[in-house]
């Protein structure tokens, strides 16, 4: 499919699958090279990671243990600028290294929150996964240790991403047409 229309917005195809897959297969070969001897804690953020979570850690191949989170900050297409903790982190987390898995860092907001709270928590490291980084609409001081693919600051939806809790199954990723 070339366009989607979710609600009232159309959106055409931006980045296909494939490309996505290839991207989320170099972060696995880093991170596997990475955590090497550390015993990691991967937390999925829902509800945008969901798919990026299920890639990855199958590309991982390994025994690695993997728990969820929620939090949320968007409203509409845009950030609020406010981050809600909707489900926290229920694992033990002192003293280990945390791989954060989070579908796109937009303003950077809800990741410079997540990693404030999971270190003041006790986490020894908290590094950040994300599929995907729109380093200009950067707000605070983030800087994710894996990308997958940077992208300019359009709205996207597809691969995990919503509008309006809409789009999240689709494969490949739409951009926002009008
Ligand atoms: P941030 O706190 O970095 O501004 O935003 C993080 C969250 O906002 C992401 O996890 C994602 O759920 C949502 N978000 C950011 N940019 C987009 C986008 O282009 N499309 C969609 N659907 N969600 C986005
Ligand atoms: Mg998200």
């Amino acid at each position: 499919m070339d366009k989607i229309r979710l609600k009232d917005k159309e959106f055409s195809l931006f980045i296909p699958e494939a490309e996505i897959l290839d991207a989320v297969g170099r972060m696995a070969l880093q991170l596997k090279v990475d955590m090497e001897g550390k015993n990691p804690l991967f937390v999925g953020i829902l509800n945008g990671a969901f798919m990026f979570v299920a890639d990855l850690m199958r590309a991982l191949d390994a025994p690695y243990e993997l728990t969820f989170a929620r939090y949320s900050s968007y409203q509409d297409t845009a950030s609020t600028g406010k981050v809600n903790e909707i489900m926290p982190v229920r694992a033990d987390i002192r003293g280990r290294t945390l791989v954060l898995l989070e579908d796109i860092i937009d303003t950077g907001i809800t990741m410079c929150f997540v990693r404030r709270r999971l270190l003041d928590e006790g986490a020894a490291e908290v590094r950040i996964a994300s599929m995907l980084f729109k380093p200009d609409s950067l707000r605070c001081d983030l800087r994710p240790d894996y990308v997958g693919l940077v992208l300019p600051g359009d709205f996207i939806v597809g691969h995990g991403l919503d509008y309006e809790g809409l789009g999240r199954s689709y494969r490949d990723i739409y951009k926002l047409v009008r």
